[in-house]
Formats: structure tokens, sequence, C-alpha cells
């Protein structure tokens, strides 16, 4: 058994997000495990770039009020208590609410030595695309 101490917070790249955000680790699996375990705070507005996850990924909302949209779909809001689940390679976003922080538990697997990036990463989510709702 280990118990790990907090880790510094990590300021989310402004590559991949619009505004302001940062995560936490919480859980970082050892190979084989590819276990992956983030806490990531969005400022109200802020989100991150259109990207998909090679093995999905679940969201859970601890705090605030939230926005995720799936390419095609509409921009869904999201609240404390809500699970979203993201099936491997579909585009997507997902951040806070433009009058809201909003606090979410991400989960994802790593995807495996020599196997590639575990995300692709695209375009950031346009001031228009954000405010279509
Ligand atoms: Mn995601």
């Amino acid at each position: 058994m280990e118990i790990v101490p907090k880790q510094p917070t990590v300021k989310a790249p402004a590559q991949m997000f619009t505004g302001d955000a940062w995560y936490d680790v919480i859980a970082l699996g050892e190979s084989p495990a590819r276990i992956r375990v983030n806490v990531v705070r969005f400022a109200p507005g802020a989100r991150n770039a259109w990207h998909a996850h090679v093995n999905g990924q679940t969201l859970h909302v601890t705090e605030g009020r939230g926005l995720v949209q799936s390419r095609g779909g509409e921009i869904v809001e999201i609240r404390p208590g809500d699970t979203i689940y993201t099936p491997p390679g579909e585009w997507h976003w997902h951040g806070a609410h433009p009058d809201h922080f909003m606090a979410h538990l991400a989960m994802w697997e790593g995807s495996g030595e020599g196997q590639g990036p575990e995300t692709a990463w695209g375009d950031l989510v346009t001031d228009e695309d954000y405010r279509a709702r």
C-alpha cells in the first residue's frame, strides 16, 4: 500500500483548452494497468478542444454546471451526479457552462505500450460553436 501525497495542480495546456482549466492526477496505473483518473476544474466558459479517446472515457460531474457535445450532436448541459460515457473514437468536448464553474472526474485508459497516443486532439471549440446552444 502507498499513501500518495497530493501532487501539485497542473494548468491545462492552451493548445488543448480554451479558457482556464486545471487538473489533478488521481490515478496513473503502472503497466500493465492503464487506468487514468484526473479531477478537472474548469472556470466559467472554459472547455477542452475537440478530441477522441482511443479507449473511451467516463466523466462524472462533481461540482457546478457544465456542457458536453459529441460531433454532430447537440450541446447538452451536465450537472453534479451526472455520468457521461464517450465510446472509443467518438469526437467530443467538455467544459464549464458560460456562467458557472464545473468540476468532473475524468476516467479513461492509456493506449498501452507502443500503441500510439491515448487521445487524438483536434481544433479548439470556437466561441461561435460554444454559444450555439
Ligand atoms: Mn474527453
